[in-house]
């Protein structure tokens, strides 16, 4: 028989295991460090990196601090001063609470600490020779702790080998901070970097702890898109939504800049993120990604924070409520940033109005400078934002329509090419590339959905088109649903007769639009089942047939009148199905791309 043993492995072995899921890399020995301060109510954090971390990382806080008599009992595993009972995991709202981090960061580096708790008189220092082997010292310290973390990995080779360059573990450990700095304006940071201090945020005077505010995420990413942010806000069913998104024009490529929180804990969840990009549906182009700061602060019992080791997954009670809450949030978000007058090129007297109106913002972006066109600091899209923002806020919303709005009076020039796009020069230095066949697909779209502002044209003679059985039952239910889009006709033995359609269609092929609706289900009868449904699917399809086409040349005056639709509407920046409508170029890229700097 072969022999056999059986081992009880050592303490140290064990925290060793454990820490190969709380340690992966310095990364998350920071977010580990970071997670006590902030669970020990500090306002102030200061984090010391170097060579990547590997070498040192070191936090300290002046949170409530450990008393001395605790300074060893914090190492053992499972032991924390945060939850005593099974209960109590329902209402945690503390970043961590699994006491695994410092027994684990001890097992694999060479940790010390020096606290001070708030009701003692001094403060001591825990220093470690080997894993059970340490002292304790009197240590001369305000209230708060220092977490020192040395050669992470040293005496565990295997390990080490797998840690990255500093330069790559240094960006692991921005992607951990940017979250937390992000969403606790409350709490003043500061990061250094081999002693260069890379960021140093100071707290924002009566900012709350899990609140996403503008002036710190501008601090915090420095780019120009969350300048144009909108606020998203959804309060109900237990949770409360709160946070940033980007203005529809500020899609990007890549899903960086997307931020998510639950109850100030930085998670990630695929639903969230979807119901996000739902909002934008129609808003951006198919596939681009959108910048977010969302934090959802919900009751504890409605979620589970205790599913993963490193606690960046959570799951929800009832996630498709909370994903519906999120989509409505952001929906409104999108709708209301897109329901002033953006992306559109002002006219002289817009720049005069726009200064009277805005009496208190940066007398510099209005100066009477830049109502001759220099702008130099600002984009068109910001300025009208601030603008609306602005009229918002002071509950100005009729100054804002009695604006004067002869919008083409910018145009410097208009002209066709290819009989597909029309460009547009604007006496601002700016230049359009519009698609002309999405435009009028974005413009049809939109008057479809408000069923206005769709003129009826009478057919002189009906149009018949022949229909089955199926098609003609659905298109009788749905009789008074196309009337109210401007499109009569009526119901005949085997076939429709079509009176009148919106002008935009007079020009289509009308049994393919129709074709086209009913291939929108696969069982035609859904359609009139549904219609309320696929109302939005309808539409885009419908638009799909309008007038303006692709290889069409166009007369100056239908360019000038195409542009001055597309600019009213609440979304001109994508056609219905999410291809982009307008290309928008400065001069000053043109120029760049020549190399000419004059
Ligand atoms: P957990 O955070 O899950 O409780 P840790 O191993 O991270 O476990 O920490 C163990 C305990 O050490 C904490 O419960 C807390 O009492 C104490 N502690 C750690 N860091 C700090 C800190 N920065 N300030 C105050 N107490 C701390
Ligand atoms: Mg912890």
């Amino acid at each position: 028989m072969e022999k056999f043993n059986l081992n009880t492995l050592s303490q140290e072995l064990v925290n060793k295991i454990a820490a190969g899921e709380v340690v992966e890399r310095p990364a998350s020995v920071v977010k580990e460090l970071v997670d006590n301060s902030i669970d020990s109510g500090a306002t102030k954090i200061e984090i010391k990196v170097a060579n990547g971390g590997i070498d040192l990382v070191e936090v300290s806080d002046n949170g409530v601090g450990i008393p001395m008599e605790f300074l060893a009992d914090i190492f053992k595993s499972h032991t924390t001063s945060k939850i005593s009972t099974y209960e109590d995991l329902n209402s945690v709202l503390y970043m961590g609470f699994r006491g695994e981090a410092l027994p684990s960061i001890l097992s694999v580096s060479n940790i010390s600490v020096i606290s001070k708790h708030r009701g003692s008189d001094t403060g001591g220092k825990i220093e470690f020779k080997s894993f059970d082997n340490y002292s304790i010292k009197k240590a001369p310290r305000e209230s708060g702790t220092v977490v020192t973390v040395k050669h992470i990995f040293e005496n565990i080779p295997v390990r080490k080998k797998y840690l990255k360059t500093p330069q790559t573990e240094y960006r692991k450990i921005l992607e951990i901070l940017y979250p937390y700095f992000l969403i606790y304006p409350n709490i003043s940071f500061k990061l250094t970097k081999d002693r260069r201090v890379v960021f140093n945020l100071a707290s924002l005077p009566d900012s709350k702890p899990h609140t996403v505010l503008l002036e710190r995420v501008e601090e915090v990413l420095k780019e120009e898109f969350v300048k144009r942010m909108t606020k998203v806000f959804y309060s109900g069913a237990g949770m409360k939504i709160t946070g940033l998104v980007a203005h529809p024009s500020d899609h990007q490529k890549r899903s960086v800049n997307q931020y998510m929180f639950v109850n100030g804990r930085p998670i990630w969840d695929n639903g969230v993120a979807r119901a996000v990009v739902q909002a934008y549906e129609r808003y951006i182009p198919l596939g681009e990604r959108i910048p977010f700061v969302v934090n959802i602060d919900i009751k504890p019992e409605l979620v589970d924070v205790n599913i993963h080791p490193k606690k960046e997954e959570v799951r929800f009670l009832n996630p498709f409520r909370v994903y519906s809450a999120v989509e409505e949030a952001v929906k409104k978000a999108v709708i209301t940033i897109t329901s002033y007058k953006t992306e559109r090129e002002f006219s002289p007297s817009e720049y005069k109005s726009r200064s009277l109106v805005n009496k208190d913002m940066d007398k510099k972006t209005y100066s009477s400078k830049d109502i001759t066109f220099t702008p130099k600091v600002s984009s068109s899209v910001r300025d009208s934002l601030l603008f609306s923002k602005e009229v918002l806020s002071s509950g100005g919303y009729t100054q804002l329509e009695n604006l004067e709005t002869e919008s083409s009076d910018s145009i410097r020039n208009i002209f066709q090419i290819f009989n597909k796009y029309i460009v547009i020069e604007f006496v601002n230095d700016t230049l359009w590339l519009v698609d002309q066949h999405a435009a009028a697909e974005r413009i049809t779209f939109e008057k479809l959905s408000n069923s206005k502002g769709m003129d009826k044209q009478k057919l002189l003679i009906p149009t018949e088109i022949t229909l089955s059985e199926k098609e003609l039952a659905v298109l009788k239910e749905l009789k008074e649903f196309f009337a109210g889009i401007s499109i009569d006709y009526s119901v005949k033995k085997g076939s429709i007769e079509i009176e009148s359609v919106p002008v935009e269609f007079i020009e289509s092929d009308l049994k393919k639009l129709f074709d086209d609706i009913f291939s929108l289900s696969d069982e035609v009868r859904d359609i009139a089942k549904n219609i309320s449904k696929l109302k939005d699917n309808l539409f885009a399809t419908m638009s799909c047939h309008t007038s303006i086409r692709s290889g069409q040349s166009l007369h100056r005056d239908e360019m000038i009148s195409l542009y001055n639709e597309l600019i009213d509407c609440k979304n001109p920046y994508s056609c219905p199905h999410g291809r982009p409508v307008v290309w928008r170029l400065k001069l000053s890229e043109i120029d760049s791309n020549f190399e000419r700097t004059y």
